[in-house]
């Protein structure tokens, strides 16, 4: 099984950049991408020049397994953002960074995006005094997201709260170590979001 062990940094080493989806080990010099930053396989190391159609189709993968959410809610995702004004590109993004299990993540609350989502769906944290277990519930400017009472001495969003310490939180939330929240000050903006993806290229390949 030792050919799938990897298989996340696989994904990040594919892409030619960190997606941050294994945790602290992300934030370390052990990171795949910081010590072979080559698409895996053997001819990994050629470049290959890809198509129009590949490179939209590229940035589309990167950009879903950064959050780590499927085609179907990607897509919707796409059709949400078309519908609202502003550049469609740039809205998707905003929607996507939204997620409940994203901002459990920038929090610090867990150590990557795959795990918070696991701490959400298992009940931990309530937005506005509200439980929600959905981690594709979107938060919205003011709501303030808090792990449960019942939930405090729960021992590894203790250890995340520790290992994560040090990682900055965006400008456009505010976190509470005292009383283990955060409130959205206002929604992140595409310049806050710190994934490298042309996201023009997504609305060009769903607009074929
Ligand atoms: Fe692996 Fe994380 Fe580095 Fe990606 S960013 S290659 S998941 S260690």
């Amino acid at each position: 099984m030792a050919r799938y062990k990897d298989e996340q940094c696989r994904i990040c080493r594919r892409e030619g950049q960190k997606l941050f989806l294994k945790g602290s080990r992300c934030y370390t010099d052990k990171c795949s991408v910081s010590r072979r930053n080559y698409a895996p396989g053997q001819n990994g190391q050629k470049k290959k020049k890809l198509s129009e159609y590949g490179t939209q189709l590229r940035e589309k993968q990167k950009t879903k397994s950064f959050y780590g959410v499927s085609e179907k809610q990607f897509r919707k995702y796409f059709d949400m953002a078309s519908s609202m004004k502003g550049k469609t590109g740039e809205v998707l993004l905003e929607i996507l960074e939204s997620r409940l299990d994203n901002i459990v993540y920038r929090l610090g609350f867990g150590t990557s995006r795959a795990q918070s989502r696991m701490l959400v769906t298992h009940g931990n944290f309530e937005v506005n005094g509200q439980k929600v277990d959905i981690p594709s519930y979107l938060v919205k400017a003011g709501d303030v997201i808090t792990v449960r009472e019942s939930r405090r001495d729960n021992g590894i969003i203790k250890a995340n709260i520790e290992a994560n310490a040090a990682r900055p939180i965006p400008t456009w939330l505010e976190k509470d170590n005292k009383n283990l929240s955060g409130k959205v000050i206002r929604l992140a903006a595409r310049e806050d979001i710190d994934i490298s993806v042309e996201e023009h290229l997504i609305v060009e390949l769903y607009s074929k």
